[in-house]
């Protein structure tokens, strides 16, 4: 059966697989991004590289440029305009290459492979971590942009009159909901780790939440409260049907997503809003390899 390399390029580690068109994962391959992360790449295209391939889909942490192949990944300063799609394109013969953003991809991933194709003809894929990335798959192809960075729901304003985010604007839901934001606001606010030697991370501040530490509490609230906001936006703008939460914060536990349904719960106006339906992701990590797959072998 026809097959194609699926490429995810994140903030430490860069990934790989080999796909084929029934969504079945022949060969995987991780690796940490390392001081060269043009020979990482290099290798983890040489590890899995087979004779038949018929092309590859890469998703990227953003920014990117779609027109030009090139990515900006604002933790891997070593590339700024990397010409990703002439590199792997050349690794693998001249094969065809797509690329597309990592939430993209998580989000066609959780489509096509999160049980999601049969009821979803308007999917919001959204990653919580350390920044927060979305994605869009409208009646099943995914919606990329003109320049490739449809999706950015990290970056839509939820406080006008809030913190100045890195990006420029102010108030950004990234400014609140990220998990270095939560960590942040918590600790500012009176939170101190209950394992004496835990990292206050979003792990920990999920942990204590779970306790019912009340600042662990009310981050996980004043969060979800920010992400409902961002989310009942797009979903009311695009007519959405469902959203997939991934991501590190959310796969700390079920905290984010028990608040965020309450808080959208609390907040939805139009009635179609009412039939919204949020889910945590069923595919972790893989759902931006299946993405990546997803978009090579239908050209999406
Ligand atoms: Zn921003």
């Amino acid at each position: 059966m026809t097959a194609v390399l699926a490429v995810d390029i994140g903030g430490t580690t860069f990934a790989g697989a080999v796909i084929d068109g029934s969504g079945t994962i022949a060969d995987h391959a991780e690796f940490p991004i390392g001081p060269d992360p043009t020979a990482t790449l290099h290798h983890l295209v040489k590890v899995l590289v087979r004779p038949g391939l018929r092309g590859a889909g890469i998703g990227s942490a953003g920014p990117l440029d779609l027109a030009d192949g090139t990515v900006s990944p604002i933790n891997i300063p070593g590339w700024r305009d990397f010409p990703i799609v002439a590199e792997v394109s050349a690794l693998l013969d001249g094969v065809p290459v797509a690329l597309a953003g990592d939430a993209q991809c998580m989000a066609l991933g959780e489509w096509w492979r999160g049980g999601h194709a049969e009821h979803a003809r308007a999917l919001l894929g959204i990653v919580v971590s350390t920044g927060i990335g979305g994605g869009l798959v409208l009646n099943g192809s995914v919606y990329l942009g003109p320049t490739g960075n449809a999706g950015h729901i990290g970056h839509i304003t939820v406080d006008p009159a809030g913190q100045v985010c890195p990006c420029g604007a102010t108030g950004c839901v990234e400014t609140i909901a990220s998990g270095p934001a939560m960590t942040r606001w918590a600790l500012a606010n009176g939170w101190r780790p209950e394992t004496a030697d835990a990292r206050p991370d979003a792990k920990a501040l999920a942990a204590d939440a779970r306790r019912g530490d009340p600042p662990a509490v009310a981050a996980f609230a004043r969060a979800a409260d920010a992400l409902a906001t961002a989310l009942l936006t797009t979903a009311a703008l695009c007519d959405v049907d469902t959203v997939v939460v991934g991501g590190g914060v959310a796969a700390a536990g079920d905290t984010l997503l028990d608040q965020l349904r309450t808080a959208i719960a609390a907040r939805t106006g139009m009635p179609f809003l009412g039939r919204l339906r949020v889910e945590s992701t069923g595919l972790g990590r893989h759902a931006g390899l299946y993405g990546a797959a997803a978009l090579a072998l239908t050209g999406n």
